[in-house]
């Protein structure tokens, strides 16, 4: 069996439909909490409930701070355990506010406590110094050799807009397990989506909490909240690599719906970024001089390089930047050369 099975047929229906699905109990103690999000954005985030050995609710990736979702968390955990205001903790799994949003104010209100990875709080802090001061972003722009009559839409663009800074009361690191008793909550740091995102395995019941890092249909935007001194697509694809480990697990990610086929997926997508990758080693084969503007106006786009404006073509232009990154350091060679799909390498086992 190969490619990616979804694990609720309610959800996935839902998904389909472009409906928001209704919660559900995924395992013992674990529960699926949809929460609307934004017009512009993925319709719903997927947060999840989690109970402790205490009776104690953790939720991870509350949902965007928006009214109808304060409601909607506290109606799911009044009927968990009836007459319970508030999560413990709010587990982070990246500084998105589609993820992050609602923990602000349940911290203030409540004293739920935030947990998120180590890098994380400082990617934070450092888009928020990094949409103070275009500085780095004009460097960028140089670097890439944006013509002159282009420059100021792109610049216009690439500023990303202020957030909200979600202060962390436990800062965590790859492999340590999550303050959550009863439970073996293992912390899977897999930056490349942003610098410290962190997928999360619950180790007993096989369950992968993977946030934005593995979603069923859409592929996950790469490196664009700043904050990275490394290439994220290098480090987003041995994110990806790593996660052939935890194929017996379900994957329960934070847009879409939960599915099964984890290696498959993650295969997928590396093949996608690796395809491109290709493209523009071929370019550069062909002038080794080329300039990412340059690079990027030869590759094959959707609609065509000449209808990519505003962030579209900021978004054409980090990719091409990040792939010919690639190329110079050989990275794309390393580790992943070799790389079959698991469903592949079983059948010649
Ligand atoms: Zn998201």
């Amino acid at each position: 069996m190969s490619g990616i099975h979804p694990a609720s047929n309610q959800e996935f229906s839902a998904h389909t439909a472009g409906k928001l699905p209704a919660p559900e109990e995924v395992a013992d103690g674990v529960w699926t909490l949809p929460q609307p999000n934004k017009p512009g954005h993925m319709p719903f985030t997927l947060s999840y409930l989690i109970q402790d050995s205490a009776g104690d609710i953790h939720v991870l990736d509350p949902g965007w701070d928006l009214p109808p979702n304060t409601g909607i968390l506290a109606a799911a955990l009044d009927r968990i355990r009836p007459g319970l205001r508030a999560p413990a903790s709010a587990i982070l799994t990246h500084l998105h506010p589609d993820h992050t949003g609602l923990a602000g104010s349940l911290r203030e209100q409540h004293g739920t406590r935030t947990v998120m990875h180590r890098r994380e709080q400082e990617a934070q802090q450092d888009y928020a110094r990094w949409t103070a001061d275009d500085s780095r972003i004009r460097a960028d722009l140089d670097a890439w050799a944006v013509p002159h009559g282009r420059y100021t839409e792109v610049l216009g663009y690439a500023k990303g807009s202020p957030r909200v800074v979600v202060p962390a009361d436990r800062l965590v690191a790859d492999g340590d397990l999550l303050p959550v008793p009863g439970r073996r909550l293992r912390v899977l740091h897999s930056p490349g989506h942003t610098p410290g995102h962190m997928c999360l395995v619950e180790e007993d019941q096989r369950l992968l909490f993977s946030g934005d890092h593995l979603l069923p249909r859409v592929t996950p935007g790469i490196g664009a909240s700043g904050g990275f001194p490394e290439n994220p697509l290098e480090l987003y694809l041995q994110s990806l690599h790593r996660l052939r480990a935890y194929d017996d697990c379900q994957n329960l990610p934070g847009h879409e719906y939960r599915y099964r086929g984890i290696a498959d997926r993650a295969h997928a997508i590396a093949t996608r970024h690796l395809t491109r990758t290709a493209e523009v080693e071929q370019v550069l084969a062909a002038d080794p001089d080329a300039t990412v503007w340059q690079t990027a106006e030869r590759l094959s786009w959707g609609r065509g390089w000449d209808a990519l404006t505003r962030h579209y073509l900021v978004s054409a232009l980090r990719q091409t930047a990040m792939h010919m990154d690639l190329v110079a350091s050989g990275g794309h060679k390393k580790a992943f050369g070799s790389w079959q799909p698991l469903a592949a390498r079983t059948r010649t086992a």
